[in-house]
Parts: structure tokens; sequence; C-alpha cells
């Protein structure tokens, strides 16, 4: 993209020319697995990520190397695309702003992020909005705690997959976390007991059209997740719920492309918004394989301008398993993923990362499941399922 010449406007959907090349800021599993979609839709990737050993560098069609908060090499992006969007939100967005008054055309645009990218200002925001969020403080570790244990202390920037969340159970813990933590902007919030995690992957186009896929219940380990029931056993008003604040949220960001929002349920049924990211979501994985239309697809839909397409189940339910890393090795795990692909229904996705490391995400298993296993209890099932993918996986 030409960052002199005219853009495309959200209102413009009809008349804008084709976008072809979609630039990626990030060049993890998210981008790697845009990849099948922007094949299908006869687009081409252009990434932006540090190492070219990072997954997204095999689809692309093009990378610039480079560090996601680089604005100097997302200009450059900028110029071998018609469009950027995120698989990463650790960006420099006062920096990006240069670009967009410059013409640079981002999907979503930066003022959807503005309001999601620090965890406190994101509570403030969803507060505003009037939805349900825990109640939380602004605070740093030489303060007095606004609320007594358990709570939650989380650092407002560049938390994921757990790292960055802390959850507090007593004085002696909270000690060593502040040695931690100390000068780090943080926020504290108190601890939701909550009976269940859920989900709403939800997409919003240009025009302002908006689908969501099946709401699902996602089980976390230490805090990070282990694995994603679809569709999640949740009341009617649960998923009306679920789904009237997927609507607010990305109406109100005047959001393009796909947002994930977690969700507590709490035992009275009610629900609190966790975190919003403002780009696909591990928690929608499922959708490659048991829905009709992919998150990643659906988030190229969205950034082109596309009608957004169908998200409907295609079979009964899922279950998704994380592949998280054991051990630091350079492996491919050949042996185990072609046992996991054994699984009756199971669809296997390896992220071609070189290094493995406690933790990291390597890749996932989604099986699908059939009607008689919901018969049996969706979730019994689920849970069985991925007890055997857990025991391939962590077998030595
Ligand atoms: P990250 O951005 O690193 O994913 P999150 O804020 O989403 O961090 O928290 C990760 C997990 O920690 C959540 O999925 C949940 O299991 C737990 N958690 C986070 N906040 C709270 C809270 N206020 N009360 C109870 N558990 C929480």
């Amino acid at each position: 993209m030409k960052i002199t010449q005219m853009k495309f406007t959200q209102t413009a959907a009809s008349t804008s020319p084709k976008i072809q090349r979609v630039g990626v800021v990030g060049g993890g599993q998210l981008a790697w697995m845009m990849g099948a979609a922007a094949r299908r839709l006869g687009i081409e990737l252009v990434v932006q990520t540090p190492h070219a050993t990072d997954p997204a560098t095999v689809i692309a069609a093009d990378t610039v190397l480079a560090a996601i908060d680089d604005v100097n090499a997302t200009a450059v992006l900028a110029d071998r695309c018609d469009v950027i969007t995120f698989e990463n939100e650790f960006v420099d967005l006062d920096g990006l702003q240069t670009l967009e008054a410059k013409g640079v055309l981002f999907q979503p645009s930066l003022s959807s992020l503005y309001p999601l990218l620090d965890k406190y200002v994101q509570r403030c925001y969803l507060r505003d909005l009037g939805l349900p969020t825990p109640r939380f403080w602004e605070w740093d570790c030489g303060q007095d705690l606004p609320i007594d244990f358990p709570l939650v202390v989380k650092v407002r920037r560049h938390g994921y997959d757990g790292q960055g969340t802390f959850i507090v159970k007593d004085s002696a813990s909270f000690e060593s976390i502040c040695v931690k933590l100390k000068g780090l902007a943080l926020l504290v919030e108190e601890f939701v007991p909550f009976d269940r995690e859920l989900a709403a992957i939800a997409a919003r186009s240009a025009n302002g059209e908006i689908a969501i896929y099946p709401i699902v219940e996602t089980q976390q380990e230490n805090q990070v997740c282990r694995l994603v029931i679809a569709p999640a056993q949740i009341s009617l008003e649960v998923k009306a719920e679920a789904e009237a604040i997927a609507h607010t949220l990305l109406n109100s960001l005047q959001a393009v492309g796909v947002f994930g929002i977690e969700l507590f349920l709490t035992a009275d049924n009610k629900l609190l918004v966790n975190e919003i990211a403002p780009r696909t979501h591990n928690s929608g994985h499922f959708t490659i394989d048991a829905c009709k239309t992919s998150q990643f697809e659906q988030h190229l839909r969205a950034v082109c301008q596309l009608p957004l397409g169908n998200c409907d189940l295609n079979s009964a339910g899922a279950v998704m398993v994380n592949l998280l890393g054991y051990e630091s090795a350079e492996s491919d795990y050949l042996e185990k993923r072609k046992q996991l692909a054994q699984i009756d229904g199971s669809f296997v996705h390896w992220y071609g990362k070189k290094a493995s490391r406690p933790g990291r995400k390597l890749g996932h298993v989604t099986v699908l499941l059939d009607e008689e296993a919901v018969e049996k209890g969706r979730i019994a099932r689920a849970q069985a399922i991925a007890r055997t993918v857990e025991s391939i996986w962590n077998a030595n």
C-alpha cells in the first residue's frame, strides 16, 4: 500500500477495490492459521515478525523481519499490502498513529485497539459501557491493598497465556509477587470464584454486520488455556447475554475483524467480562475443523470487506486441546502427532516452532463430537478425549 494513495473507508465496502494483499503484524500461530484461509480467498499475506523461524513465515508471500512494535517496519509492510491487520496486539499504537494519519488502513482501526491494550484501561472501558466486570483498582506495589485475599494482580500491558496474571491467596505469596513486579504498572482485581469460563468469538464487518460463533467453555490450568468445549452447556439466557455483550462491545469499538471475549460464569448464572482480545483467539481454534467458516477466514473476510461467513457448527460439537510444551527441547514430536491423528475425529495442527519450552503453545488437536457422544454428555466426553490427548502428548 503506497501510503500517499487514497485508502478505503469503513463504509465504502461496495465501491472499494478488491483487497489482494493483507499485511499481518505478528507471525505466530494465529497468522500461520490465516494462511489456509487466505489461499481459499485468493489473498496473499505479508507478515511482520521478528524471526525467520516464526510459524507464519512459511505461509507468507513476503515477510518483513522486525519486532512487532517497530513502526518503521510497519511502514515498509504498508508499502507491500492493501490493508494491515494484527495477530499480536503488543504494538506501538502512538507510533502507528503516524501511519494511519498518512492514510494507512488498519483493520481493526487503531481507535478500536486503544481501549483494549492496557488491562486497566480495558476494565475502565467495559465499566463505562455498563458491562459487568470483576471489581478492579489501579495499583502499584508500594500502595496498600484495596481488598483482602484472595485477589488477582495483573500486569497492565503485554500479559499473555497467564504470564502477568497472579492469583494471590495469602500475604506470603503476595510478598514474593511484589518483589517480582516492582516498578511495573499493575492492577488489582477481585478473585472471581467462577463456576466456569466461557468465550465468545465474534466478528464485525466494516458495514456493521456481526456474526458470533457458538459460545464455548474454556478450561485453564495455571492461567493457561488447556481445552475448549464447543458449544458450552449453558442456558439460553446465558447464551443470549453473552451474545448481547459481544454486540455491545463490537459496536461500541466499531470493531472490524474477529475479537475474542473471555467471560466468567458465576454459580448464580451471572456473566462477567474477563478480557477482550482484538484478534483471532485460542478459544476459536475449533472453528477450523468444526465450523462452516473458520475464525481465520472470518477475520480475513471482515478485513477484506467481504461478506461474513456462516458461524454454524458442522458437527454436534468439538473439543480443542492445546499441545503445550512440557520441556526445553528441539523436537517435532512426530511420533506423538501420529498417535494423536489416530484418535477418531481428530485434526492435529502443528505450528512448526523449532524450539519447545514449558508452557509454549506448539500445536493443538481438535476432535469432533458425534451425536452419540453428545447424548452421553458432551462435557464428560470432551474431558475424556482431553485426557486421551494429554496422555499421548505427555507420555515419556
Ligand atoms: P492473560 O491475558 O494472560 O490470558 P487473563 O487475565 O485472561 O490473562 O487471565 C488468565 C486466567 O487467569 C483466566 O482465564 C482465569 O482462569 C484466571 N483469572 C484471571 N482473572 C481472574 C479473576 N479476577 N478471578 C479469578 N480468576 C482469574
